[in-house]
């Protein structure tokens, strides 16, 4: 059996968005800027997927920029937010431990430019709170970053809170998200959102794609020199095709949400249920306000890179929080924000479900891994000094 577990790295680009892309890859491949009928019939679906996204998202189409996908929209969100703020003279900017690289990444960018930024804590649960977040927002204050769901443990943290003190306290709030949109209910006028970051490959569309929402007023800085495309504020050529299935792919995203997410909900917690029967080993983050497809262990005793090869051996893709894959040794950012101390972070697996998982899938998930860790345990040196009493168990 093949399962693929990693819907939080990207998914399978859905068949409808593939249809609807193939046209502008085939026979309209006209350049939108073109002034003849082959380049306007790209240009009309180009606004017409714009058009599409912002109902979807309960915003109005001039708020929508294109862009390369979630890392672009988060960079030209804060960068913006930043240049804004300069100009104030506001050069503070509050976020949390556990945003992705192309947050954290570009604020420390910003940080080195003599930016001030506060990194809230999520404690255990992997959520901010929201009384620290408003004591947190200054006079100097010119943007707060919290994404709506975290890619690693699935934790949702409260957005239309957070937005609401941002917008009675004046700040611009922009949220991560990319895990999202598509997945659980994301309206940026009832969350108090200024500005959201959202990418195709994380619901069935293409990689590669990606949008900005901004709010009417705030007015985007460029990241790319160039042609005068996205009404200036996203220079070059644009991805026609991606761009048409990202709306495809959203638009059926959305229409299947509920019911996706309450089949998902059940799965997850069916999946959770089996891993926690396994000894020594913890649920990460929060166990209701996660995301319907997200579930996060850590497991004593074993290494998260092996746990994955071998369950790769028995056809089941899944994660690791550790970092080895970004060539570092240090386990996850996530993992160490809600206290899981290094050799615990190490034992870490995320599994996302995709919207074709059941029952049978998951309880296969659960026989392999429980497998696998027994299997682990039996020649890990960690494990031999946790059960001779050696080391003490933390799990
Ligand atoms: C995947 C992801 C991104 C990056 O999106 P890309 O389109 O791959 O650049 C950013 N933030 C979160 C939370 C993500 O999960």
């Amino acid at each position: 059996m093949n399962i693929y577990a990693d819907n939080a790295a990207t998914t399978k680009l859905s068949r409808k968005a593939l249809e609807e892309m193939l046209p502008y890859l085939e026979e309209s491949y006209g350049n939108p800027s073109s002034l003849y009928s082959l380049g306007q019939k790209a240009r009309e679906a180009i606004e017409k997927a714009r058009a599409v996204i912002a109902r979807c998202m309960c915003a109005s189409a001039r708020e929508i920029t294109f862009t390369s996908g979630g890392s672009e929209a988060d960079n030209q969100a804060i960068l913006t937010a930043a240049e804004l703020g300069r100009k104030a003279g506001k050069k503070h900017i509050v976020t949390d431990l556990i945003e992705h690289h192309a947050v954290l990444r570009t604020l420390a960018k910003l940080e080195r430019e003599g930016y001030e930024i506060t990194y809230l804590p999520v404690h255990e649960n992997g959520i901010v709170r929201i009384e620290e977040l408003e004591a947190a927002i200054r006079e100097d204050t010119c943007l707060v970053t919290v994404m709506y769901a975290n890619n690693e443990i699935g934790t949702i943290q409260p957005v239309r809170e957070i937005g609401a003190i941002c917008r009675k306290r004046g700040v611009l709030f922009h949220t991560d998200a990319v895990q999202a949109v598509g997945h659980i209910p994301v309206n940026v006028a009832e969350d108090n959102i200024d500005m959201l970051s959202a990418s195709a490959h994380k619901f069935h569309g293409p990689k590669g794609a990606g949008f900005l929402y901004a709010r009417k007023g705030i007015r985007l800085s460029g990241l790319i020199e160039g042609g005068a495309q996205e009404r200036g504020k996203r220079a070059g050529t644009e991805n026609v095709a991606g761009i048409v299935g990202m709306a495809a792919a959203l638009e059926e995203a959305v229409s299947n949400r509920e019911a996706n997410a309450e089949k998902l909900t059940a799965l997850r917690d069916r999946l959770i249920k089996g891993l926690a029967a396994i000894p020594h080993s913890a649920l990460n983050g929060d166990a209701e306000k996660r995301l319907p497809s997200n579930v996060n262990f850590c497991f004593e005793g074993i290494e998260g890179e092996s746990l994955l090869l071998l369950l790769d051996d028995r056809g089941i893709s899944a994660s690791s929080g550790s970092a080895c894959t970004s060539g570092s040794l240090d386990p996850s950012h996530v993992l160490l924000a809600i206290g899981r101390v290094h050799d615990v972070a190490h034992g870490s697996l995320r599994l996302t479900l995709g919207d074709d998982a059941d029952e049978t899938q998951v309880d296969e998930i659960i026989r392999a891994t429980s497998d696998v860790v027994t299997y682990l345990r039996g020649f890990s040196p960690i494990w031999r000094d946790l059960t001779t009493g050696k080391k003490e168990f933390i799990l």
